[in-house]
């Protein structure tokens, strides 16, 4: 089904026309009540009125997460404080958080595109959702719940953590939704086999995973470790949270997105160059409807392309490519860029591999050295017998000493930098307790 038919099945000129109307007003909005925007058309040479469509885009200045970081905590609203009626905030890798703002109108937004989200992933009124993303300042919690009561669903807010509890949720109460990162799907689906629970023996049919980049690859183990058909849901914050995008249960192919509210472009990410439909460049987004927290040409840092090909679903909203990377979760190993949901994806081509790994990078003198850590599959360690950790204990166990080699070979072969692997056992992988995962220990600064 769909939430909102009129907007996600506009034809493409009608949809044109609406964001060139809502582009026009934004750009006049923020000229007139953020100072840091008058300053920042002003120095550009651009009147509000040069602004007559989405043509003229690229002559509005882009915005990036400095920006909001220099104005900490509320410098670039567009309303008096006494307006906003909810706060959140991501976390920053350094120092301060990045804090973003709704009025009433923003969170009816949100409220709305979350609900286009999950009925796009197969959600229909009367469904059960269990909602393992985290509540709190993270917008995933609070966000898809919103949406999932606009959609007429009935929310289980589990929020992240307590597995085993969650695991006794799911087979008791028997929602047909879930919502979570990724990694804590994954982590889901262990502790259910762990348990000796089947899919089949689970209500769950649909999923929706995102605020982590994720592969094709993970989305084979969560479609068959919780017996669903999963689809990824895109957002930041900045924007708005969880429904910025959003992948149609039929076609799982792309995100639309949202564009009557969020209008996309994909530039290059070195000479900020506008891309064509197809070309993979950095994704950057201007809200064209939010009240409190209005933004003119976002940089997101992430890698996508855009398709604007019928879809098999009927929606005419525009979709992008699964985000590759973030540019700031690249690590660059030996000059070699790396991304960890390519790594990802090459370990889950080896089989006897789990999907819970990390990547920890160290610098010998000079060298950067890249060994990437990764639990074994249940099936494997129990046809293998492998058990432990230590090399030395494993010092001529065959299997170990094989599946350790497929998987340096298939790494080193695909990145082209060699790669140190070492097993886990079952259960010693890093496992999401519901927020983020970060799958990265850079060790290279700490001497
Ligand atoms: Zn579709």
């Amino acid at each position: 089904m769909m939430f909102e038919p009129e907007f996600e099945c506009l034809p493409a000129d009608a949809m044109r026309a609406l964001q060139d109307r809502r582009l026009r007003d934004v750009v006049a909005y923020v000229a007139d009540r953020v100072p840091f925007y008058r300053d920042r058309l002003e120095s550009a040479g651009v009147q509000p009125a040069d602004i007559r469509g989405v043509a003229d885009i690229a002559r509005l200045p882009i915005t990036r997460k400095t920006d909001l970081r220099d104005h900490y905590p509320f410098g670039l609203l567009a309303v008096p404080r006494a307006e906003l009626r909810r706060v959140h905030a991501s976390s920053g890798t350094t120092g301060k958080p990045t804090v973003v703002a709704y009025t009433a109108n923003d969170l009816d937004l949100f409220a709305r595109v979350t609900a286009r989200s999950l009925a796009m992933a197969g959600a229909e009124p009367g469904m059960m959702l269990h909602n393992a993303y985290g509540y709190g300042l993270f917008t995933g919690g609070l966000g898809l719940h919103g949406g999932a009561e606009r959609l007429g669903m009935n929310v289980v807010p589990v929020s992240g953590g307590m597995t085993e509890r969650q695991v006794t949720l799911i087979e008791d109460l028997r929602p047909e939704v879930i919502a979570c990162t990724p990694s804590y799907a994954m982590t889901l689906a262990s502790a259910l086999a762990a348990r000796g629970v089947s899919p089949e023996a689970i209500s769950l049919r649909y999923a929706l995973h995102g605020a982590e980049p994720w592969t094709d690859a993970s989305r084979g183990y969560i479609d068959a470790g919780l017996g669903v058909r999963c689809t990824n849901i895109y957002g930041l914050s900045e924007i708005i949270g969880p429904g910025v995008s959003c992948e149609c249960v039929e076609a799982r192919d792309g995100s639309h997105i949202m564009e009557d509210h969020f209008y996309p472009e994909i530039l290059d990410p070195d000479s900020g160059e506008p891309l064509p439909d197809g070309a993979d460049g950095v994704l950057v987004l201007t809200t064209l409807t939010k009240e409190a927290l209005p933004l003119l040409r976002y940089w997101t840092g992430d890698i996508t392309s855009l398709t604007r090909e019928p879809c098999a679903c009927g929606r005419t909203l525009v979709r992008m490519r699964m985000i590759r990377g973030r540019t700031d979760d690249m690590l660059i190993v030996r000059g070699v860029n790396v991304y960890p949901s390519q790594v990802e994806s090459l370990l889950a081509q080896v089989p006897g591999l789990s999907p819970h790994f990390r990547l920890v990078v160290t610098r010998d003198r000079h060298l950067d050295d890249l060994e990437v850590q990764c639990e074994v599959s249940l099936a494997w360690a129990a046809t293998t017998g492998f058990s432990g950790v230590d090399a030395v204990e494993h010092a001529g166990h065959e299997p170990s000493t094989a599946l350790r080699r497929a998987a340096m070979a298939h790494l080193h072969d695909t990145l082209g930098v060699s790669v140190a692997v070492t097993l886990l056992p079952v259960g010693a992988g890093p496992r999401s307790e519901g927020g983020k995962l970060s799958r990265v220990v850079d060790r290279r600064g700490a001497g």
